[in-house]
């Protein structure tokens, strides 16, 4: 008699509180919390951060980019090598991306059509074709626990017939990537709601990827220029559309103030490369607001990134001696403030974890200060900052490599 296998995810809801969700989700490489926040490894590398150290800040998910594993080293390279827990040496759950968002933000595209889109490699300028089929191939031979289908994402103003477009072929590659899966013992497809800021589009979109029962959704297309008030309305009546027993993804966001009200509508999982990307360029996030480690006001600041901290930078370096590295260019410099802002990130999501669990989440959403870190304004500057040194909210939140 055949033995019956698991499914290869599990979600289990363990507390509600208003709209937001405590879970955990259980993979063939182990379980994790949800809400929960994957730093991302574009490279197959969280940039600069030893494995045991994103381990060490309580991340338990991970995300690797498939566009640029695709490209380089090939993900036939990543096969033969073990598989990407190999790879990056990161035994726990990992999540990849179909490689859409990469194409169609980054790319040189030749062609795109509803077969999919053709275009050329930034590493050597050859020709690149990409479809459902092959990126889900790709993700196969990746061997991530989570992977994802291709879509579409148009940019936010693009016009509505775009995002009609988008969500039709979005719709046909859900179903073109179902039918190309080959591992579905152990690896997790979700399928990806499109739609803009169109609510009947994107109630559509959902309706007909739930019909084909994927083990999880997620919600695209957000986060890409439409504001957070427009955000938030798409999340607040899509999101409830989805099933309560299957984990909901929120793709590429964000700043704390997106997450919080993103788990107040129901959202479980994220990603955003913020806390290392504005980490290389000095900016660390702290429950105050951000600062900027290269200000003279640090150049003898003895105390620790932030107050109370306990990650591996704040226990042991100065906020003068972390300055002094930028200065220097130093690598430890964006390593330590990689550490720390993942640190502060987990936090917060262990944070709203514990909140969902002891019914308080909507008095941590109106009263903790982290509930309101979103971009900068330019009329606002950052502590101890100048406005040459500014990251813009444009530029922080711009799509593309870590
Ligand atoms: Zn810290």
């Amino acid at each position: 008699m055949p033995m019956s296998i698991a499914p290869p995810l599990q979600y289990t809801l363990v507390a509600r509180d208003g709209g937001a969700r405590l879970g955990r989700v259980a993979t063939r490489h182990g379980a994790f919390d949800t809400p929960a926040f994957m730093p991302v490894g574009t490279q197959g590398s969280i940039k600069g951060v030893l494995p045991d150290h994103v381990a060490a800040t309580g991340a338990q998910i991970i995300l690797a980019n498939t566009y640029h594993l695709m490209l380089r080293p090939g993900e036939k390279t990543v096969a033969a090598l073990g598989d990407l827990h190999r790879f990056m040496a990161w035994p726990g759950p990992i999540l990849t991306d179909s490689g859409g968002f990469q194409v169609f933000s980054l790319a040189d595209i030749n062609r795109i059509d509803d077969t999919g889109v053709v275009f050329k490699s930034h590493i050597d300028g050859s020709t690149v074709e990409l479809d459902a089929a092959r990126s889900i191939r790709v993700q196969n031979d990746l061997g991530a626990d989570i992977i994802m289908a291709f879509d579409q994402c148009p940019p936010a103003n693009a016009p509505a017939e775009d995002h009609t477009r988008a969500v039709n072929r979005t719709l046909r590659w859900a179903e073109e990537c179902r039918r190309a899966h080959q591992r579905a013992n152990d690896q997790s497809l979700f399928g990806i709601v499109q739609g803009g800021t169109n609510l009947e589009l994107r109630a559509r979109c959902a309706t007909e990827l739930i019909a084909m029962d994927f083990p999880g959704y997620a919600m695209g297309g957000l986060a890409v220029g439409e504001g957070f008030d427009a955000m938030n309305r798409v999340l607040e009546t899509t999101v409830p559309l989805l099933p309560n027993a299957k984990p909901r993804y929120l793709m590429g966001v964000g700043f704390p103030r997106d997450i919080v009200a993103a788990v107040a509508a129901g959202i479980d999982m994220f990603d955003c490369v913020l806390p290392t990307r504005n980490g290389r360029n000095a900016y660390a996030f702290t429950g105050g607001g951000p600062i900027r480690l290269r200000n003279a006001a640090f150049q003898q600041d003895s105390g620790p990134i932030e107050a109370g901290c306990g990650c591996y930078a704040c226990r042991n370096f100065s906020r003068g001696a972390i300055r002094h590295f930028f200065f220097a260019g130093e690598m430890l410099g964006p390593v330590l403030v990689s550490v720390h802002n993942l640190a502060f990130y987990q936090r917060l999501l262990a944070d709203i974890r514990a909140a969902i669990g002891s019914g308080s989440f909507s008095d941590f959403r109106r009263n903790d200060p982290r509930s309101r870190l979103g971009p900068a304004e330019p009329s606002a500057p950052m502590r101890g900052d100048s406005p040459e040194q500014m990251i813009s909210a444009d530029e922080a939140n711009r799509p593309g490599p870590d």
